[in-house]
């Protein structure tokens, strides 16, 4: 059965016609509000960007939605969960600030940022999950768990491990704890090429495992006590640090679907997504810098069903023109995808459908969709 995904085009088509107030339009027409009861919590999932990044969604949108959830009834607050690796979001001092610092300040948002993992990311509820390949319990942030009501607002991008991020990944590994984000990441080591490795340590400082040192000006990782985050591979300058192609990744794809399964697993008819499709980089959010567009930004998705919405974001992103400047020299992409598949372009050795067709075998939705636009 098609699942129904909302879409609002970027771009104005008259001098009045503001994008804030068609997201309103969505948030009405998807039907969000039906699912917003007098005096609930209603938890905003977000991503406030790392240090540096300037691609994640803008704190606008986001406040346009809050003040939606206020006039349905709902007590919103913004959350996120602390990151693995050593940046500004790896406990809750540091991310609040960074936050802050981001433009999501209480006096902007009219709602708080409750870092959904607590101080130092380990506040969580395991939840069973009858249906995993991988997992039997996921550990989800105990104030996702607790909120009767879940907004995800997701933004679309490439990703170096599942080469595809938006709301099954933003729910399923930004739902997790730490503890949950390491179990999705385990089996998973990067490559080291000691050849292009110029034992500058930079690497070193990244991992937050003391996972790494430079030996005789060589990098070395020790698998026991690797996590597996990857986030050591964009670090490097020298292109000496890379994935594994060895099928972990895929694994890793399924494991943020059975999170994403848990996450939802007590919002039965309590979740909405929207997918932002703006500022579309070949990475995620977390990385300390935003690479150039694959495309031109195209719009907003809104979608009670998370398969069906990810798909559907996948597909515009792949019928869009490419903005050649942009992928042209960069060597690591696979030009010959660039007309018809931006994310195997960028990752060719990734897949971007098997946490799709994962979420979908456990039941998560559908990817069938039908398009409904909003004007
Ligand atoms: S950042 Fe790259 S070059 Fe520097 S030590 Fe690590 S692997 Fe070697
Ligand atoms: S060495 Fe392992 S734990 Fe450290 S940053 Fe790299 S992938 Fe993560």
């Amino acid at each position: 059965m098609k699942s129904e995904v909302y879409f609002t085009p970027c771009g104005a088509e008259h001098f009045s016609d503001s994008i804030l107030a068609r997201l309103v339009k969505m948030f009405d027409r998807v039907g969000a509000g039906s699912i917003i009861k007098e005096g609930e919590y209603v938890a905003v999932k977000a991503h406030f960007g790392e240090e540096g990044n300037v691609s994640f969604i803008s704190p606008v949108y986001y406040r346009t939605i809050i003040d939606r959830i206020k006039l349905c009834g709902g007590n919103p607050f913004l959350t996120d969960t602390n990151t693995l690796y050593v940046g500004q979001r790896n406990n809750a001092i540091k991310h609040l600030a960074l936050a802050n610092r981001h433009g999501f300040s209480f006096s902007a948002m009219d709602a708080p940022v409750v870092i959904a993992d607590g101080l130092l990311g380990a506040d969580f509820v395991e939840v069973p999950i009858e249906n995993g390949k991988h997992f039997k319990k996921v550990k989800i942030a105990s104030s996702i768990y607790w909120a009767n009501t879940v907004v995800v607002m997701s933004h679309c991008k490439g990703h170096a491990v599942t080469s595809f991020g938006a709301a099954l990944k933003n729910i399923g590994m930004g739902g997790a704890c730490r503890a949950g984000k390491q179990e999705q990441h385990s089996g998973f080591t990067p490559g080291y090429d000691t050849q292009k490795c110029t034992g500058c340590g930079e690497c070193v400082e990244w991992c937050n495992f003391d996972a790494l040192k430079v030996v005789d000006g060589k990098i070395i990782n020790d698998p026991k006590k690797c996590s597996g985050c990857g986030e050591c591979i964009p670090v490097c300058r020298f292109d000496a640090i890379g994935t594994k192609w060895d099928g972990d990744t895929d694994a890793t794809s399924e494991k943020i679907a059975e999170y994403a399964y848990g996450a939802l697993k007590n919002k039965k008819d309590k979740k909405v997504f929207f997918n932002f499709l703006m500022n579309i980089t070949p990475e995620c959010d977390c990385f300390p810098s935003s690479g150039k567009f694959l495309v031109p930004d195209i719009g907003i998705l809104a979608s009670f069903d998370p398969v069906a919405i990810d798909q559907a974001s996948v597909d515009m992103i792949n019928r869009a023109q490419v903005i050649h400047e942009n992928v042209k020299d960069n060597k690591d992409y696979e030009m010959s995808l660039a007309d018809t598949d931006k994310f195997k372009m960028a990752h060719p050795k990734s897949k971007w459908d098997i946490q799709l067709r994962h979420a979908q075998e456990m039941g998560l939705g559908s990817r069938e969709y039908e398009i409904i636009e909003v004007k």
